[in-house]
């Protein structure tokens, strides 16, 4: 065969997310799952995910929530933070998907839409801790937290979190947005209880930042054994996604192999090296739908060649591949395009 392969490690992905659990207890995780799951497929990822026992589902979009409701049955909470329209809201209560609520008007629309459907919103509001993308400001929240609170009176919403994202810039920026999140918990407490769901940090944070981990902490990268760019590597981490190819062709000092930038490989990664079944060669030209690979003794047609992975056979893993072009291992995995065969191998 010659097309690309995405290898999918179902054994990897359960000790990651093993791994993941045990550093950031007794905070739960909520595994995220945007971006098709990183790039892994949604399907594999949340079936795994669910039969391992993971509880909390983090979904972007309502689209995808739903799909991973079909996919989990009555199981498990699944959140979806996108700012929705009316009929994608309607779709979250439809199918129990808890929303995360960062503006006043987002609120009045999905309180309105509990109203006309019959419905019940389980809200987890989002609280600006200086991103500044999407989060109520601390000066609207008091107010904010007040229609939360008139809407679960008439029994329209459940206040079931507070959250809000990290900039992980600085640990300094993070204690500061650490204060307006907990100002934020104390003000709804004194309105009549805090919710139970508290989640402010990702995989960094919730990693390296114990003090700033919540009730709950939404970790995507680190599951599927994505480290952070210019980050260390991390204990019983690994990653789960191997990216291969087939060698079509063996020339006098290279080798063709059958990926290149259709396949959703950056053309500026030549100069990397990538795993061969004689360890690292440097990838030196990609084109469109194949690329060129430096020999080595032996080569022959049909012989596969590892563009990212654990390291086995030579190659980098997505992060260190990501940092050549100063970006981040998320942005590999996720710019491959259907193309790509995705193959659970174990
Ligand atoms: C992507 C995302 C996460 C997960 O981030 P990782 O660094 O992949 O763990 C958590 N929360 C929000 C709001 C996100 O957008």
């Amino acid at each position: 065969m010659s097309r690309p392969e995405l290898r999918l490690r179902t054994d990897l992905l359960v000790a990651n997310i093993r791994a993941v659990r045990e550093r950031i207890a007794p905070s739960e995780l909520m595994m995220v799952f945007k971006d098709d799951a990183y790039g892994h497929g949604l399907t594999w990822a949340v079936e795994t995910a669910r039969d391992v026992g993971v509880e909390w589902f983090g979904s972007y979009d309502i689209a995808s929530g739903v799909e991973m409701r079909r996919l989990l049955g009555a199981e498990g909470r699944i959140f979806a933070w996108a700012t929705s329209t009316d009929a994608e809201i309607d779709e979250a209560l439809a199918h129990h998907i808890d929303l995360g609520v960062g503006t006043a008007e987002y609120l009045e629309r999905v309180v309105t839409r509990a109203r006309t459907l019959g419905a019940h919103a389980r809200v987890h509001l989002k609280i600006d801790t200086g991103l500044h993308r999407n989060g109520l400001l601390p000066e609207e929240w008091e107010e904010t937290v007040r229609v939360v609170r008139v809407a679960e009176s008439e029994g329209l919403v459940s206040f079931v979190g507070i959250w809000s994202h990290l900039a992980e810039a600085s640990d300094a920026e993070d204690d500061d947005a650490r204060s307006v999140f907990l100002d934020a918990v104390r003000v709804s407490g004194e309105s009549g209880g805090t919710p139970a769901m508290l989640h402010l940090t990702a995989s960094a944070a919730s990693w390296w930042r114990p003090e700033l981990r919540g009730s709950l902490s939404r970790i995507g990268a680190f599951c599927y054994g994505i480290r952070s760019a210019d980050g260390p590597d991390l204990d019983g981490i690994a990653p789960v996604a191997e990216l291969t190819a087939t060698v079509l062709e063996v020339l006098d000092d290279d080798v063709v192999v059958g990926i290149g930038s259709f396949d959703g490989i950056p053309s500026t990664l030549a100069g990397a090296d990538v795993g061969t079944p004689e360890g690292p060669r440097e990838l030196r030209r990609v084109h469109e739908t194949s690329s060129v690979v430096a020999g080595w003794a032996g080569a022959a047609v049909g012989d596969t060649v590892t563009l990212f992975g654990g390291g086995e056979h030579g190659e980098q893993s997505a992060t260190s591949l990501a940092e050549r072009i100063d970006t981040v291992g998320e942005e590999i995995l996720t710019r491959l395009t259907p193309r790509v065969r995705r193959r659970i191998v174990s």
